[in-house]
């Protein structure tokens, strides 16, 4: 078996989240609004992961919304807050949201005449929270920023800026797909009206996430149908995938509550210490800034990022250079090119993304082989100093 490093991108199912969601592709198939047993066990599966995924981001169960993913998450809240009032036009966000977030709203802004902002970060990921302050004018409907990146995992202060949004009186939108079961927050003090989370990050499966909608918060269904999620999202839910992500929940919830977080930036940092001592000319992107503790976007001067790829995959280690929605792209990734990273590392970066079930072992087999897969690249790349 090779060594996955690609948890931001997706994490493999924990081994008991499979387990409960197999009886639900099994025996327990009903449909959930089906009047009859086989419907009300699913409804009843369906309501115990909404507890559970609540419990998870300190909220009421009603508030969640079970959706197929964080892109449609993300897509529902954005647009629920533009629709919402016509005398507010403008939304505030930032240049190193999910792609998700920013082609909504920039065809809002081509089709629409939305007016968005996209605030810049400085060279190490970071907000200006002056500078946010100033953007929220009288007009503007939504502040959409994210919890934290998913490329550099650097993290922005989400209750300070919730706190300064809602004082500006704008509705703030929260991307935590990448934050949720990784680090610890509530929403019983983070003041977002709407909180993205998706299962596949957090070692739930595909195909199943949550939008929270704060009480009062201004709401319209992205999918019209019939009255599934209380007429909030129509369609048949995903029992089994909802049920999962339940299970991931609890357990993410478990892993946080014994500090297993602190674990992984242990490992995170032993792998980051080890690569800035043995190899030269590398830099961590975002390294002077808060991060989640799984992740590292690593610079390598004068290495490709297609060849380490490429020569890593040979060798069985898993890893990234962008999102992986983005890795069909030639383009430099536009969160690195917003916090000015200069040429020499903008096209020569490796996201390196840990998970809970890696281990120390996976480490130094990584490095047992990294040095050579560098001077291989920089050969290959011509990539001298
Ligand atoms: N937001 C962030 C920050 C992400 O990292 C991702 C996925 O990589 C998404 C949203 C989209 O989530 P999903 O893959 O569930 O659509």
């Amino acid at each position: 078996m090779g060594v996955y490093f690609d948890n931001n991108a997706t994490t493999p199912l924990d081994p008991q989240v499979l387990e409960a969601m197999l009886p639900f592709l099994r025996d327990c198939f009903g449909n959930p609004s089906s009047p009859h047993q086989y419907g009300s066990r699913a409804k009843a599966a369906i309501e115990e992961a909404r507890e559970s995924v609540g419990a998870l981001l300190g909220c009421a169960a009603e508030r969640l919304v079970f959706t197929c993913s964080g892109t449609e998450g993300n897509n529902t809240a954005i647009l629920s807050a533009v629709l919402a009032d016509p005398g507010k036009r403008r939304v505030v966000t930032s240049a190193v949201e999910h792609h998700c977030v920013l082609r909504r709203l920039e065809y809002l802004r081509d089709h629409m005449g939305v007016e968005v902002v996209f605030l810049p970060v400085d060279g190490q990921g970071r907000l200006d929270l002056d500078r946010l302050r100033q953007a929220v004018t009288p007009d503007t409907a939504l502040v959409s920023l994210m919890g934290a990146n998913n490329e550099t995992g650097v993290l922005w202060p989400v209750e300070e800026i919730a706190g300064l949004v809602k004082s500006r009186g704008a509705l703030f939108h929260c991307d935590a797909v990448q934050l949720a079961g990784k680090e610890p927050f509530s929403l019983r003090t983070l003041a977002a009206d709407y909180l993205t989370i998706s299962g596949h990050k957090f070692h739930g499966p595909k195909g199943a996430g949550a939008l929270y909608v704060a009480r009062g918060a201004p709401f319209t269904p992205l999918l019209f149908g019939g009255m599934q999620e209380s007429g909030r999202r129509a369609g048949t839910q995903n029992v089994a995938g909802i049920v999962g992500l339940g299970k991931a929940a609890e357990l993410a919830r478990a892993f946080l509550s014994v500090s297993g977080h602190e674990k992984l930036r242990e490992l995170r940092d032993h792998l980051e210490g080890r690569i800035l001592a043995e190899i030269d000319d590398v830099v961590i992107h975002g390294w002077a800034a808060p991060r989640i503790a799984n992740t590292i976007s690593l610079g390598v001067g004068g290495a490709p990022q297609e060849v380490l790829l490429a020569e890593l995959s040979d060798r069985d280690f898993a890893v990234s250079t962008t999102s992986a929605c983005e890795s069909a792209s030639v383009a430099p990734s536009h969160v690195l090119a917003a916090m000015g990273v200069p040429d020499r590392y903008l096209r020569s970066t490796l996201r390196l993304s840990l998970s809970r079930q890696n281990a120390i072992e996976e480490v130094e087999a990584f490095m047992v082989v990294f040095p050579q897969v560098v001077s291989a690249a920089r050969r290959l790349g011509g990539g001298g100093r």
